[in-house]
């Protein structure tokens, strides 16, 4: 078996970050440490305290921006013309159809959402490779509920000191009315998500309207009742355990880092050995060093996750920056430089220990590969949007019988042909079939028109099927399997699709 090695540190060193013991470590020829801690702990309640900066104030408006967008875009109205929908986003079941404002997607058209889902992950490894796990610190559906509901806890409970004696203390009357205030105010927050959920699935004021007169359906109410369970499940009660245990991002998020990421950091080359002020001022005295680091704990107070930073990097960081916020403003007071703790490298802590000049590179090779993937799987789907058919034709031979022999010697083939209209205006079409000398080719049940051509009108965002015989009158009889193209032609524009199939003979 496998020695475990130990870590072989000076006695006498200050208390240092797990990170900062490893590099020591390393420094000194040493080993790295045992770790022997449980695989299982128990929870510890986090009561997070508020706090206020520039990483606070971009998370408010994250939240806002995100949370508005999620309850507001279902009322958003979008003109396409008549016999089409006006909701702006709209997941339409009934009709199998998907609109995001001008776009319009048909269910065989479900390669874009993968492309859409392609382009995503690539993005977020791309923020991962600037600067860490932004999309955990800040756009996180857990991270913006998880925040709301920290908000209301506040206001019904108090901040961080006052909640931690009420829940110390014997409940009183007024323990019960916060309490209930706060669950209620969840429970509105997490029916109004559930609510908002089902709003994407049909038109959002008539569903509305139904919804309060009860005559909405059956799986809108049960689609209320998952959403409002969850979230008040997820956000108001399992809050970082969903990040810690549940969620496999932060797993995956740590395979694809690397060196030159920047990350919420603890510059423990500059924080340690931790004092207070006074014993700092002591040491300078004597000449000794001292860290600007003052073990106040407000970095640890108000993490979400209850993670002290100083103890370096670790899953339980989502990065969202907020002890930055609280450090700096305790360096504000003490009259030091902020950025105790800051988006920064390990590689940069390493060089100013060695009196070299830190630096940021983001442009990589790996940043830029993500962009350019993502700049060509943007423009490859934009493009195929912008230009894709607004026609489209496909084909099913009959299987039984596969040809007929006419009395006057001529072949003939069944099919069934499904024409595709995603115009929002009727359109009529005439088929053809190239590939066989003598062909003539009739819809079945349709009458032809005055000048003899026999035309299939399909109706606006519509499909029509039709069935078809073509029959063969050629001289020579045709091979046992003849591949044929029809050609779907707009009477109108001109513009034509086109599909193979099979002409079959004995
Ligand atoms: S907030 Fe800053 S000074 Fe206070 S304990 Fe954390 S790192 Fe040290
Ligand atoms: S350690 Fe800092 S950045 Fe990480 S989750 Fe806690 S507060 Fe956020």
């Amino acid at each position: 078996m496998q020695a475990v090695r130990t870590i072989a540190l000076d006695p006498a060193a200050p208390p240092v970050s797990d990170l900062a013991r490893l590099v020591q470590a390393a420094e000194l020829g040493g080993e790295a440490p045992e770790d022997d801690s449980p695989l299982y702990a128990p929870r510890r309640k986090i009561y997070p305290q508020s706090t206020h900066g520039k990483f606070r104030r971009i998370k408010w408006a994250v939240l806002l921006v995100t949370l508005g967008i999620y309850y507001l875009l279902p009322f958003v109205r979008w003109d396409r013309g008549p016999n089409a929908p006006t909701q702006a986003v709209l997941i339409d079941f009934p009709a199998r159809r998907f609109y995001f404002f001008f776009i319009e997607l048909w269910p065989q058209e479900i390669y874009y959402l993968t492309g859409l889902l392609i382009l995503a992950s690539i993005a977020l490894f791309l923020m991962n490779a600037i600067a860490g796990r932004v999309w955990c610190g800040y756009l996180c559906p857990q991270t913006v509920w998880t925040d709301l509901f920290f908000t209301i806890e506040r206001f019904f409970e108090g901040d961080r000191r006052e909640h931690m004696r009420s829940d110390a203390q014997k409940w009183t009357a007024r323990t019960i009315i916060n309490k209930a205030g706060k669950h209620f105010t969840w429970l509105m927050v997490a029916w109004w998500t559930g609510g908002a959920w089902v709003l994407y699935f049909a038109d959002a004021p008539t569903l509305v309207k139904d919804l309060a007169t009860g005559q909405a359906p059956f799986m809108a109410y049960l689609w209320i009742g998952i959403l409002t369970f969850t979230t008040y499940t997820l956000a108001g009660h399992m809050r970082e355990q969903v990040c810690l245990y549940m969620c496999p991002w932060p797993r995956i998020q740590a395979a694809l880092t690397d060196e030159y990421a920047l990350n919420v950091t603890y510059r423990y080359d500059r924080g340690e050995p931790r004092c207070s002020v006074k014993k700092a001022e002591h040491l300078h005295a004597l000449g000794q060093p001292a860290g600007d680091c003052v073990e106040c704990l407000q970095c640890v107070h108000v993490c979400p996750t209850g993670v002290d930073i100083r103890d370096g990097s670790s899953l339980g960081c989502i990065q969202c920056g907020l002890c930055i916020d609280a450090c700096d403003n305790v360096m504000v007071k003490l009259g030091r430089a902020k950025g105790l703790i800051a988006y920064d490298t390990d590689l940069n802590i390493k060089a100013r220990l060695e009196g070299k000049q830190p630096f940021v590179k983001l442009v990589r090779m790996r940043t830029l590969l993500y962009a350019a993937v993502i700049a060509v799987a943007g423009g490859i789907m934009i493009f195929t949007l912008a230009t894709r058919d607004s026609e489209g034709i496909s084909i099913i031979h009959d299987r039984n019988p596969m040809y007929v022999r006419m009395t006057d010697g001529a072949l003939r083939n069944g099919y069934t042909i499904r024409i595709v209209n995603k115009q929002l205006k009727y359109r009529e079409f005439i088929v053809s079939v190239d590939g066989l000398p003598s062909t003539l080719i009739d819809f079945v049940g349709l009458p032809p028109r005055k000048d003899g051509r026999q035309l299939v009108s399909v109706g606006p965002d519509q499909t029509r099927e039709v069935r078809v015989v073509v029959t063969d009158y050629s001289a020579t009889p045709p091979a046992p399997s003849t591949s044929v193209l029809f050609k779907l032609i707009d009477i109108d524009s001109g513009q034509v699709a086109e599909m193979r199939d099979h002409f079959f003979g004995p």
